[in-house]
């Protein structure tokens, strides 16, 4: 079995620990601090085997440095990105693969946030680590490709299973769900979430991981043919593209 354990660290991110048992490999994913994660290794007497980037980001990075000094651990990030992945080892590309015991770790290239974007996929485990592409209700800003970019990139992780557990990096999830509100109010699957995740964050737990089939019930990003989104949005029978680039605009400014 893979164990995650899911730290919270600084305003909203999450840093992932995955540790297989059988091998005592462990890897993390997004260290955005290094002592919160050298703490987690240590209660649970883990070994350090890899730390996976999604993306060039400080709050994504920022433990890098510290983490490989303190444990000798390999560094994997976007090959399009070496340059600013500090310390990494091994150059990733969309297709490539990495093993963590007997568990196959998939990259999957998601442009779109930032050029050099890529996301961790376990099919074993039922996991994705999407970094800042994909969110509960929501997609990440893009700060350096384009809105189609990223569409391509999210039609990636939808055509994954839909019991696909997502592990994004962020808990922005009851923002998230305000703006899905105001492009879909009648969304029943939306409406019910949106209670559940009050309720969460009232008792300060996660909403995050969510699954695929839950953000294609909820995720207005994921519904650009949805007819009341297009009709919010006056904008029916326009292209996907052209819904995609409104909604995130109209998030951008919300
Ligand atoms: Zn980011
Ligand atoms: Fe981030």
């Amino acid at each position: 079995m893979l164990q995650i354990q899911q730290i919270p660290v600084l305003n909203d991110n999450y840093i992932y620990l995955l540790h297989d048992a059988e091998s005592g490999e462990t890897a993390v994913v997004d260290p955005a601090l290094a002592q919160p994660v050298l703490d987690t290794l240590k209660q649970n007497d883990w070994n350090l085997t890899y730390i996976l980037n999604t993306h060039h980001h400080a709050d994504h990075v920022g433990g890098n440095l510290t983490l490989k000094q303190q444990t000798n651990c390999q560094i994997i990030g976007s090959e399009n990105d070496q340059h600013r992945i500090p310390g990494i080892d091994k150059k990733a590309n969309e297709g490539d693969t990495l093993q963590l015991g007997t568990y196959t770790i998939q990259v999957i290239s998601c442009t779109g946030h930032t050029t050099g974007h890529i996301a961790f996929y376990i099919p074993a485990a039922n996991a994705l680590f999407c970094g800042d592409t994909l969110f509960a209700m929501g997609c990440g800003r893009l700060f350096e490709g384009t809105a189609e970019q990223m569409q391509q990139s999210l039609n990636k992780f939808s055509a994954l299973p839909l019991d696909t557990k997502i592990y994004c990096a962020h808990e922005y999830t009851a923002a998230n769900a305000k703006f899905a509100l105001s492009v879909e109010p009648e969304n029943k699957d939306l409406l019910a979430t949106i209670e559940r995740v009050k309720h969460l964050r009232a008792n300060k737990q996660a909403t995050v991981p969510t699954t695929l089939a839950q953000e294609l019930a909820t995720n207005p990003f994921l519904r650009t043919n949805n007819p009341e989104i297009q009709k919010t949005l006056a904008m029916q029978g326009a292209s996907e593209l052209a819904i995609f680039t409104e909604l995130r605009e109209r998030k951008n400014r919300f």
